[in-house]
């Protein structure tokens, strides 16, 4: 291994080194020029590249002060961002815990529900269940609960026991002649059998994205879904995590992605678009009933973190939240991602190797297969999504690729979720490298 003392993930590649960026539009050490079509790689640079205002947040913070441990100080930015989310949070959200990214909010959120079950004199309630080709993180706790064999197989002896449920992933699993209404009963039920089985006195919570991300190239799920999931975590006193971290801040044309399912979470984890990538910040929104049971338990959050509450994060990432508020970039996302999915619809169609565009918002994917009538997915040792992210760099372009034996159960996915201040032209432009780069990459593997 030459040329870097970083042992990178990807091999076998060199990687082009970063130069600048604004808006949409990342340029390379080379001078080569790429249209960000998913947020800085993987959802986060929600509002994107180089804005002045977050910058000058940031640095006004760093003029007062960078850093105090949180069990010292807390700061404005930290309180004030966090009164921002309560304020436009869920139904039901009281408070919220700082962190440092989307792993460590999933850690949070499964130690909070622990918490909370012995704050209230039911230790033996720690089962957590999850869904199989999810994702929710790549520290051990997250990775327990993430329903990814490739991902979890190398740590398998060093995870905990988490419970698999389905997914919603109506492309694959709804059956002909089924209503989506009744798919979405259906893959539901799974997990009021799977509390049954466990015996819901040793079940803690429940853990799912509302739109699959990293796992599947954006998987909604279908209207009515996770109604049926709150329905059940009550009735059998089960705490409901819902993790938004790459489906969330507004991504999806709603402020959070379970309003538009008219779903309130216990716990709920934020991070990419919270801080849009200007500096690294998750958090996680803590239900009412939690928040009240540690206040008349113990009285603290069980566990902490050296940069929780980071006041130059937090400043940054308040400021990521006022464009997004003062711009008016939630509505944006759900115009613009309308006007994407159009455009995709009316490229990839009826293409053959295109099986399916879903999504919603500016969070869409396109799932590829060999074969649109069986959906047969191409062999995945081919790595089919793999070439296409190689090919579209080529080709200028940021996408995110999935797939590969996730399960076993699917193929190959695009996920695209460009920057909520995506213009209309630039909806063009990634529409037509995005052609480009596939006749490439199925040319390539042909
Ligand atoms: N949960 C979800 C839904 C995610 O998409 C991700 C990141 N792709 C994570 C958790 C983990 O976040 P991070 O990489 O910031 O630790």
């Amino acid at each position: 291994m030459t040329g870097s003392a970083i042992l990178h993930r990807q091999t076998g590649t060199t990687l082009p080194r970063l130069g600048n960026a604004r808006g949409l539009w990342v340029t390379d050490s080379e001078g080569r020029e790429y249209l960000d079509a998913v947020s800085g790689g993987a959802a986060v640079s929600a509002i994107g590249h180089g804005d002045p205002t977050v910058r000058e947040a940031i640095l006004a913070q760093l003029d007062r002060v960078a850093y105090a441990h949180s069990s010292f100080f807390t700061s404005d930015p930290a309180e004030d961002l966090a009164e921002t989310l309560v304020a436009s949070a869920p139904d039901g959200i009281a408070k919220v815990a700082f962190c440092s990214g989307g792993s460590e909010a999933v850690e949070g959120a499964l130690k909070l529900a622990r918490q909370y079950w012995v704050e209230r004199g039911q230790p033996q309630k720690s089962r957590i269940i999850a869904r199989r080709q999810s994702y929710h993180g790549a520290t051990l706790g997250a990775l327990s609960v993430g329903g990814n064999p490739a991902r979890r197989a190398l740590y398998a002896p060093l995870l905990f026991d988490a419970e698999f449920i389905a997914p919603c992933y109506a492309y694959r699993d709804q059956r002909p002649g089924e209503s989506e209404a009744d798919y979405g009963l259906r893959a539901a039920r799974d997990l009021e059998d799977t509390i049954l089985r466990l015996g819901a006195e040793n079940v803690a919570a429940f853990i799912a994205e509302p739109v699959v991300g990293a796992t599947l190239g954006c998987a909604p799920a279908v209207p009515g879904y996770l109604r049926e999931i709150r329905r059940i975590c009550d009735a059998h006193d089960v705490l409901l995590i819902l993790d938004e971290i790459m489906c969330g801040a507004g991504r999806t044309g709603h402020g959070h992605a379970c309003l538009e399912d008219g779903v309130a979470p216990d716990l709920m984890t934020m991070a990419k678009g919270l801080g849009g990538g200007y500096l690294p910040i998750g958090a996680v929104l803590i239900g009412g009933q939690i928040a009240d049971a540690i206040a008349a338990g113990s009285g603290r959050l069980g566990h902490g973190l050296t940069y929780m509450g980071h006041p130059v994060a937090c400043a940054g990432a308040l400021a990521v939240q006022r464009v997004i508020a003062g711009e008016g970039l939630v509505e944006r996302a759900a115009l613009r991602g309308a006007a994407l999915r159009a455009r995709l619809e009316a490229r990839f169609g009826q293409h053959p190797h295109v099986g399916d565009i879903r999504g919603r918002g500016l969070f869409l994917g396109l799932e590829l297969v060999q074969d649109r009538e069986t959906k047969t997915p191409f062999d995945p040792a081919r790595s089919l999504h793999a070439v296409v992210k190689r090919t579209a760099m080529t080709r200028g372009l940021m996408i995110y690729p999935s797939g590969g034996t996730v399960d076993g159960a699917q193929g190959d996915h695009i996920l695209l979720a460009p920057a909520l201040t995506v213009s209309e032209a630039e909806l063009d432009e990634i529409v037509a490298r995005l052609a480009l780069a596939l006749d490439d990459a199925l040319e390539e593997i042909a």
